[in-house]
């Protein structure tokens, strides 16, 4: 009996918020995609609307009426970008899902090579900014700052100038939903779960309707899920003041007992109080650093992340 070959399902996530504007027209960028590959692949659309306060949800409504590839889902109200991005990677079926932003910024003309790329065998394939005309001078160099400062502390590295548009496979989709942990940072999960990863270039365009969502706020709780995400650097800073003060208070303690021992000099009583209450400090510094030990190992532990991912197996 002949097996008649389905075509593979790409699936496409799009969070949305206040973007009543843009979604008639990613939908039309998308389906023009879709309409060069169709012979190859199936397709299903997901905009996911986080809590938008304008016509958002009603635009995507329209949408799913024109095309029943579109798929909806509504959030009860904002939870932020990445939270909404996992809605919609936990609720996409395809084989390969790709996801990128509702504001035009992330050209659907690359998506083609996403998927070239994925065929070729990359599980992962991140998209990277290359010219950056519709990124502000503020949005640039605040970037540049977190992601070397990322980079510098933690054991997973970013690529400056990723942003959350990529193709992930299947395998990678399901890994992600398994990880039980509280605010996702995708850009540094996706490479922390590993797998062949690929890279398409791009040049960033400018948003078409609206404005960012991404406030200086965002911005910061944005870094900081992603600094405390993969790093406990900050948890050991303790260490390094701790031994400092001690180093420096050994010293000088050691210095004035020598001093006084060959008659040169005497030192009254308060100097010696003023250089203990220092060495104590620094006491104090080093059990900090003991205590920040023990709560990176709760919180390494609480976040659940396996301590291996299999790709394959091959004769079991
Ligand atoms: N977004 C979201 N929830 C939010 C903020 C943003 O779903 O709370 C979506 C937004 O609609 C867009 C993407 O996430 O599709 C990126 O947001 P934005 O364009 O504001 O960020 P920027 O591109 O300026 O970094
Ligand atoms: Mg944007």
């Amino acid at each position: 009996m002949e097996t008649k070959k389905v075509k593979k399902l790409i699936s496409f996530v799009l969070p949305a918020y206040n973007e009543e504007k843009n979604i008639p027209q990613m939908f039309d960028d998308i389906k023009a995609v879709i309409s060069s590959l169709e012979n190859k692949y199936r397709y299903e659309i997901i905009f996911i609307n986080d809590g938008s306060s304008d016509n958002s949800w009603a635009e995507i409504i329209a949408t799913t009426q024109k095309d029943n590839g579109v798929k909806a889902i509504n959030l009860s109200r904002n939870f932020g970008h990445q939270s909404a991005l996992e809605a919609g990677i936990e609720n996409a079926m395809g084989d390969a899902v790709i996801m990128l932003d509702c504001d035009g910024q992330h050209p659907v003309e690359i998506i083609e090579k996403l998927i070239e790329k994925w065929e070729s065998g990359f599980k992962i394939v991140n998209t990277i900014r290359k010219d950056t005309e519709g990124v502000s001078r503020f949005k640039k160099i605040t970037a540049k700052f977190f992601y070397s400062l990322i980079n510098r502390f933690s054991d997973t590295k970013i690529i400056p100038g990723s942003a959350d548009f990529r193709l992930i496979d299947r395998i990678v989709a399901d890994t992600i939903k398994k990880l039980p942990e509280q605010n996702k940072f995708y850009r540094g999960l996706i490479n922390w779960v590993g797998f062949p990863t690929g890279y398409v270039e791009y040049n960033a365009k400018d948003r078409r309707f609206g404005k960012t969502s991404y406030t200086l706020k965002r911005m910061y709780k944005f870094a900081v899920d992603g600094l405390t995400g993969f790093s406990n650097f900050p948890l050991t800073i303790a260490k390094y003041i701790g031994l400092m003060i001690m180093a420096v208070g050994t010293l000088t303690l050691l210095s004035m007992l020598l001093l006084t021992l060959i008659g040169s000099s005497h030192f009254p009583i308060w100097v010696y109080l003023i250089v203990l209450v220092f060495l104590l400090n620094g006491l104090q510094f080093i059990v900090l650093w003991f205590i920040g030990n023990y709560i990176g190992r709760i919180f390494n532990q609480q976040r659940q992340r396996p301590n291996y991912i299999i790709s394959e197996k091959i004769n079991f």
